[in-house]
């Protein structure tokens, strides 16, 4: 079986939707289960919504719910014919709405949103768009389902588990499995919420936004799918954000190790939890444009493949903070141990490292969310001197190539040298295929295009 998943602009109205239909009845794998992102902007109007009902003019959560329910509404309305479907799809789109209003009127009640309250929230944008995809593949005369995976989910985990681990992930998988084979046995085609979530702890909050891929993937592993297809709005994973250089290039093939790194370090493509499932069965991954379905996209698989360049591609990282720590004792033995201690007592994560005699610096994500950083460095200052800069980026070149290709990381400073951009910090991932530089904020689109052009040649 073929695991596909359509993500936000794929769903984004009924023109999208139509083509994301025709993908999945053409294509040439018999054997598919289908997750689906909210309508593209639904999952912000949530979440604005709920804003508004904890936070401002409470009462204005209702213009949200009904600039979501017209939207939805309005796409039905295209996509399907039948009067019956037509009328059970109008008839779940309202109730679905109006139970959420119930609900957030109660926030306003209350005044606060739990992780799990904004799990609930959230959820309705892939139950309305996997709703909305199945009544017209249905329409369309295709045996399809609508599976809510929220259902499976509240159901397992509340007792058995208190952790969203890899375990917890394992076991869901396991239930998925048993939930999909006899629909794909009846040739019927599942759709499935990308949402899966009252998981321990929020899945916005552990997972975090994008989460679609990562059911997808698990949907891949439980159903050991021969292929997990991401369906977006780019021909796959690039060599740079192509707002910032249009000549971006597309990646043929890379690896599961070089996909994480990228992910992880600001390609917004996948969600960076996407790939472990996959390498566990090692299925390869691709990613592919619903606009422009004959493109063959970016396979990802267990061993990539070495491009002619000097690496696959450049990323960039915004919000970052570095804190400097100075100290006169700072290479005596237990001092660092005990500065990251505090780190780990105050859950803030570290991202590049770089240290002298006397100060060690440190990179942070999102300067803005991180709420511990501050009485971090509270803590801190209270054995050492030190000091936080904000706005900050990490660009980053990223690919295997680079462990056999001389002279890149003085190919990539100088490129950013030639065009005076300040390089605050530089690390070398142990693998060997990724360099990060910090360098100021403002300077991130000139050093991505100077890096591009200098390795690129466009
Ligand atoms: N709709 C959700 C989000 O915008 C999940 C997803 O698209 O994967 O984050
Ligand atoms: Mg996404």
């Amino acid at each position: 079986m073929f695991s596909l998943k359509f993500g936000g602009t794929s769903m984004g109205n009924s023109e999208a939707i139509s083509q994301t239909a025709q993908i999945i009845i053409s294509h040439p794998e018999p054997n598919k289960v289908v997750t689906v992102s909210a309508m593209s902007g639904v999952t912000n109007l949530l979440i604005s919504a709920a804003n508004c009902a904890t936070e401002t003019n409470k009462i204005c959560y209702k213009n949200y719910l009904q600039e979501i329910q017209d939207k939805h509404l309005t796409a039905l309305k295209k996509l399907v014919n039948n009067t019956d479907l037509y009328r059970t799809g109008e008839e779940f789109i309202t109730k679905k709405i109006s139970g959420l209003s119930g609900f957030l009127h109660a926030l306003t009640i209350i005044g606060e949103v739990s992780p799990r309250s904004n799990d609930e929230i959230v959820s309705l944008g892939e139950i309305l768009s996997a709703k909305l995809l199945s009544l017209h593949l249905q329409d369309l005369g295709e045996k399809s389902d609508f599976i809510n995976l929220e259902n499976i989910v509240s159901k397992m985990f509340d007792k058995d588990h208190t952790e969203a681990n890899k375990e917890f992930f394992e076991c869901f998988a396991h239930k998925l499995e048993k939930l999909l084979t006899p629909l794909l046995e009846k040739n019927i085609t599942p759709i499935c919420t990308g949402f899966f979530g009252k998981i321990p702890g929020g899945i916005v909050a552990t997972v975090g936004r994008g989460y679609s891929d990562f059911t997808a993937a698990l949907i891949g592993k439980a159903c050991n799918a021969k292929e997990i297809q991401i369906w977006t709005d780019v021909n796959g994973i690039l060599s740079t954000d192509p707002r910032i250089v249009p000549e971006a290039h597309v990646i043929e093939e890379l690896s599961f190790d070089e996909a994480t790194e990228l992910a992880n370090l600001g390609a917004k493509v996948i969600h960076p939890q996407t790939i472990w499932p996959a390498v566990k069965n090692n299925i390869l991954v691709r990613i592919k444009n619903t606009m422009s379905p004959l493109d063959a996209g970016t396979a990802i698989t267990k061993e990539g493949k070495l491009s002619t360049h000097s690496f696959k591609s450049i990323t960039i990282q915004k919000d970052i903070t570095i804190i400097t720590v100075r100290s006169t004792t700072m290479t005596e033995s237990g001092v660092l141990g005990e500065l990251f201690q505090e780190f780990a007592n105050h859950k803030v994560s570290i991202d590049l490292v770089s240290t002298s005699e006397s100060s060690i610096s440190v990179t942070i994500q999102n300067e803005n969310k991180n709420k511990n950083l501050q009485q971090l460095i509270t803590q801190l200052e209270k054995k050492f001197i030190v000091n936080r800069e904000n706005n900050n980026t990490i660009i980053a070149i990223i690919g295997n190539e680079m462990r056999e290709n001389i002279g890149v990381a003085g190919r990539f400073l100088s490129a950013l040298s030639d065009h005076k951009i300040n390089v605050r910090m530089i690390s070398q991932g142990a693998n060997q295929s990724n360099i990060s530089a910090v360098i100021s904020q403002k300077d991130s689109k000139n050093a991505v295009q100077a890096v591009h052009k200098k390795f690129f040649r466009i």
